[in-house]
């Protein structure tokens, strides 16, 4: 159930958007808007009075805002309004950009998409193909997020079949970190997550896998796998899809699953490629960006750092899984990154054969030298 901090928080909002000021039921109208699948059966059933729970309790929410002088009492503002002070109206700016801010909604409807996408696809025996959904993702991102978020592609779609790494960097408050992601998605009919798949002709790999953890080490930057599925974990895994600010706890958001590639090549090199051992080892992907309070910076150290401890306990003294030491999310952007961002740079060239890059700028005062080329 919805608590009455976050309904004040969203009538803070809520109020912002309609102007600061505006009848009850249009402020509740538009809350409710906002909130959408947020809200649960329990806050939907009615109280006595016949009005459902999350609006009567957004009333006491009120109350307790004009206390705080962030609205108007029923006497300044007139009976059935509610209007934002002074102060109240800045509490509101502060709490609106910090929801635009957020990258965790896209990344939710992204992951929520690829589970539905298999699902539906299975019955009707069309489910997409990995660059397909890595196209969709990286898409939905740019789109939603132009002012902050630029993606570029080096290489042609049909390479993009035998495993693309995607490499990302985030920069924030003049800070950088960095890391690269190949997708895989389990087969719609077993389940089955080819993390074994056979590294492309030539190559000095038996495993795709590998390959991957190798050019990995080779740059300093660490790899991450993002298993598309509609499959569910066999335990809750290392953190499943527990409600964040940006939505509730759904199953769907195994749709994109991140673990780490040294994870990977111990499944793989253990045979256990089942999407069920496969999720339980990692965590639903807007982990990632999801993380109000601090920097995505933050996040992205913290998601690495659950992902490790467990991996390395598992290994223990075992030397049948190499690599023991696990990199942490690089720091040091290649020049071209830091020209990007610091300087306005447009086009990048490829890089250690990777498909592409994704670039996000989330230091909000920078975030408009992000322009559309
Ligand atoms: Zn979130």
């Amino acid at each position: 159930m919805i608590t009455q901090d976050e309904l004040s928080d969203w009538i803070l909002i809520a109020l912002g958007e309609l102007d600061g000021s505006a009848r009850r039921d249009r402020v509740l109208r538009v809350m409710e808007g906002s909130l959408g699948g947020r809200l649960t059966a329990d806050d939907h059933a009615p109280r006595t009075n016949g009005e459902a729970a999350w609006r009567n309790n957004a009333s006491f929410a009120r109350k307790e805002l004009v206390a705080e002088k962030l609205l108007l009492s029923t006497a300044q503002a007139g009976h059935g309004m509610w209007t934002l002070t002074p102060r109240g109206a800045r509490r509101s700016r502060a709490l609106r950009s910090r929801q635009d801010a957020s990258l965790c909604p896209a990344f939710r409807s992204i992951a929520a998409r690829v589970a539905w996408s298999t699902t539906a696809g299975r019955s009707v025996g069309l489910v997409p193909v990995e660059p397909t959904f890595t196209d969709n993702a990286l898409l939905k991102l740019a789109t939603q997020h132009r002012d902050r978020v630029k993606i570029q592609r080096f290489t042609a779609h049909e390479e993009a079949q035998n495993g693309a790494d995607w490499e990302w960097w985030i920069r924030d408050h003049h800070r950088y970190t960095g890391f690269r992601i190949q997708a895989k998605r389990a087969n719609p009919r077993t389940g089955r997550v080819a993390l074994d798949q056979p590294a492309a002709g030539g190559a000095p790999f038996d495993k795709q896998v590998e390959a991957f953890v190798n050019r990995c080490r080779a740059d300093g930057v660490p790899g991450l796998y993002c298993v598309y599925s509609d499959w569910q974990p066999r335990s809750a895994g290392i953190s499943g899809p527990g409600p964040c600010p940006h939505g509730p706890a759904d199953a769907a958001q195994w749709g994109c699953t991140v673990l780490l590639a040294e994870t990977a090549h111990r499944l793989a090199t253990w045979k256990r490629c089942d999407a069920e051992t496969v999720l339980a080892a990692g965590m639903p992907w807007y982990h990632l960006v999801c993380d109000p309070s601090e920097s995505l910076i933050v996040g992205v150290h913290r998601v690495f750092k659950r992902l490790m401890e467990p991996e390395i306990a598992i290994r223990g003294d075992n030397d049948q899984a190499p690599w023991r030491d696990f990199l942490p999310p690089a720091t040091q952007p290649p020049s071209q990154v830091t020209a990007f961002f610091e300087q306005g740079a447009q086009v990048l060239e490829p890089w250690s054969d990777i498909a592409g890059v994704v670039l996000i700028n989330a230091s909000s005062a920078g975030a408009s030298s992000i322009t559309d080329s």
